[in-house]
């Protein structure tokens, strides 16, 4: 019985949202987008109570990691919000959970009819390998949670998110809110209906068996491709990654959760590149 459940929600893959101005807190419409963030998210947590989860610990995962109003998430859940987090998408993730869940997801940087498809940062990121395979924020969190033994239960975002999500966890139960016809256009449900369809897929998931948690083979070699070399020319500094190109460059490392932390460490210092 699953008691303990862990949300990470992001924000491109909510339900009716198409456009970075939408999910941008210096924007207008950002203010319709969040509340739409915290109707799917409310979902999923209404779904994980009537499958009988007593627990639920949500972290915020999108830009400054501030974008649900805690008034507005069902007090059923613990929210975690703020940056930076030492977890970052996944803060407050531990051993002691039974199954994660993924609200808002999106697919990796480069998908066709993604919405606004993306690897952890649109700006410095070109492609992240992780032992060859290419993976995207589902693909290197699903890890994060399965380090914990934690197995990735669910995820709600756009069509091709699901799609990637169904690749790196086979049996992971899945809620399409939108399909993509371009990068940043899609049919929308309504929310009112992704919604019950998120509430009715989030209980299915949690009263079914579980899928196996995601464990990635150790060591961890990790591959970045950046957007410009100045970016590689910073991000390169960090004492265990290899150049390879202009663009490229890779490290090895002992277990996973260190691979991340360097990956992270690194698109931290390609951000303080310019802009072009
Ligand atoms: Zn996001």
């Amino acid at each position: 019985m699953v008691k303990r459940v862990f949300i990470s929600i992001d924000m491109e893959g909510i339900s009716g949202i198409v456009d970075w101005s939408e999910v941008d807190r210096n924007n207008s419409e950002y203010v319709f987008a969040r509340k739409l963030m915290a109707g799917d998210l409310n979902a999923a947590i209404k779904g994980a109570l009537d499958a009988g989860v007593k627990e639920i610990v949500v972290s915020d995962a999108h830009g400054g990691m501030r974008n649900l109003r805690p008034e507005e998430v069902h007090e059923a859940a613990h929210l975690v919000r703020g940056s930076p987090k030492p977890g970052a998408m996944m803060e407050g993730i531990d051993d002691t959970f039974d199954a994660a869940m993924y609200v808002g997801y999106h697919s990796m940087k480069g998908t066709s009819n993604g919405i606004m498809c993306h690897t952890i940062s649109g700006r410095a990121i070109d492609g992240i390998w992780i032992n060859s395979r290419e993976t995207g924020e589902f693909g290197l969190n699903s890890g994060t949670a399965g380090v914990h033994g934690v197995p990735s239960v669910f995820l709600a975002g756009d069509y091709a998110a699901t799609v990637e999500a169904n690749a790196f966890v086979p049996g992971i139960t899945t809620a399409a809110v939108k399909w993509a016809v371009g990068r940043y256009s899609a049919k929308c449900l309504h929310p009112n209906e992704s919604t019950k369809l998120i509430t009715a897929k989030v209980k299915e998931a949690l009263t079914k068996p579980l899928p196996e948690p995601r464990v990635v083979n150790e060591p961890v070699e990790v591959k970045l491709l950046f957007n410009t070399s100045t970016m590689c020319d910073l991000a390169s500094l960090m004492p265990s990654f290899e150049r390879i190109d202009g663009r490229n460059m890779k490290g090895n490392f002992n277990d996973y959760k260190t691979a991340i932390n360097a990956m992270r460490a690194a698109i931290y210092l390609a951000g303080a590149a310019e802009r072009r």
